[in-house]
């Protein structure tokens, strides 16, 4: 076992988590991102991204690894999967033990980002790699010319609903109700396809199937009518929530679980702060993450001078 002693640990390494730790390392002080994962986030896993600024158009793997070339000049450390066992963010130091080693900081950065929410329903669990999947760009390959479909109305559900079409011959788009979330821009290319069918005002109750998935049970919500669709898979898209599993309880959170913040990204815990998709924040996406990760590491720096007694 291992102890490192940093002035700011990130916990979690995607676009917020990269944010904090350049602009930690520049502002001088020792900082390290300690994630569960391989770096990079949840964009490590878009297939492109049209809107963050100065890209037209770049592959979500592509931007991460700028996020981290750039952290890197700046003399960031990097721990990616570690076996987190223990956060102590009340304790100072502020202590997070995994499997091997121990870091101890004086400030933490929570940036662990947020997971896919599960339908809840029969078949869900069961079929999980077998036709149910929650990453389009994985897993999209697998259903070359099947039928399937995506559920939710959100960003999510359709820019990876359109995305799909690439492969399957046909997506249906389950929603539950008569107008879709999604930013218009974003729809319009899911109504101006032809391969996909939305189906409106519908939940699914369960999915179905031998070995691998071949239909899915769906509730229509005005009529309460069932009825069968023969699909080969199922992409679940309905929101997301909190990583937040080792920090449960000890810092502030909505009932969703989402950090609690301030404008300056501080939780309420002294010298910890939450910046990206974890936190009660109104829009997702890598340019808030981001900028939530420069904000959060400027007062963390501002909290580590305050300690030293210098006056911010
Ligand atoms: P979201 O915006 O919360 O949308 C979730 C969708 O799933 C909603 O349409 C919701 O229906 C539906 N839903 C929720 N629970 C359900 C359930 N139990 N059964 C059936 N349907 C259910 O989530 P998201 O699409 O994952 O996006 C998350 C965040 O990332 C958002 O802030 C989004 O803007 C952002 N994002 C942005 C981009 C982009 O800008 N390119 C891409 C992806 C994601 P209702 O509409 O009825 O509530």
């Amino acid at each position: 076992m291992q102890t490192y002693e940093f002035d700011t640990v990130i916990l979690g390494g995607g676009p917020a988590g990269f944010s904090a730790g350049l602009y930690a390392s520049r502002g001088g002080i020792s900082a390290a991102i300690v994630d569960v994962n391989m770096l990079g986030g949840q964009p490590s896993n878009y297939l492109e991204l049209e809107n963050y600024p100065g890209f037209s158009k770049i592959g979500g793997y592509d931007l991460m690894e700028k996020f981290e070339q750039h952290a890197d000049m700046f003399g960031l450390q990097k721990f990616p999967m570690q076996e987190i066992e223990t956060i102590d963010l009340v304790s100072q130091p502020k202590i997070i033990k995994t499997k091997t080693d121990e870091f101890h900081a004086k400030t933490v950065i929570i940036a662990t980002g947020a997971k896919p929410m599960k339908l809840c329903i029969p078949g869900e669990e069961e079929f999980i790699g077998r036709g149910v999947s929650y990453c389009a760009v994985c897993d999209g390959a697998f259903y070359k010319d099947k039928v399937i479909a995506v559920v939710g109305g959100g960003n999510s559900a359709v820019e990876e609903a359109v995305y799909l079409t690439r492969f399957a011959s046909k997506v249906y788009i389950i929603h539950r109700r008569d107008e879709l979330r999604a930013d218009k821009i974003i729809q319009q290319r899911a109504f101006d396809n032809e391969k996909i069918e939305i189906i409106w005002d519908t939940c699914v109750t369960e999915i179905k199937g031998e070995n691998t998935v071949n239909s899915i049970i769906l509730k229509n919500a005005k009529s309460a009518e069932f009825t069968t669709l023969g699909v080969e898979g199922i992409f679940p898209y309905i929101g997301i929530c909190p990583n937040v599993e080792k920090i449960n309880g000890q810092v502030a959170q909505d009932s969703k679980g989402f950090i609690l913040t301030d404008e300056t990204m501080k939780t309420s815990i002294e010298g910890v702060y939450a910046v990206g998709d974890v936190r009660n924040t109104p829009l997702r996406q890598v340019i808030t993450a981001a900028s939530d990760g420069a904000t959060g590491a400027v007062y963390a720096l501002k909290y580590i001078d305050s300690l030293k007694g210098v006056k911010v």
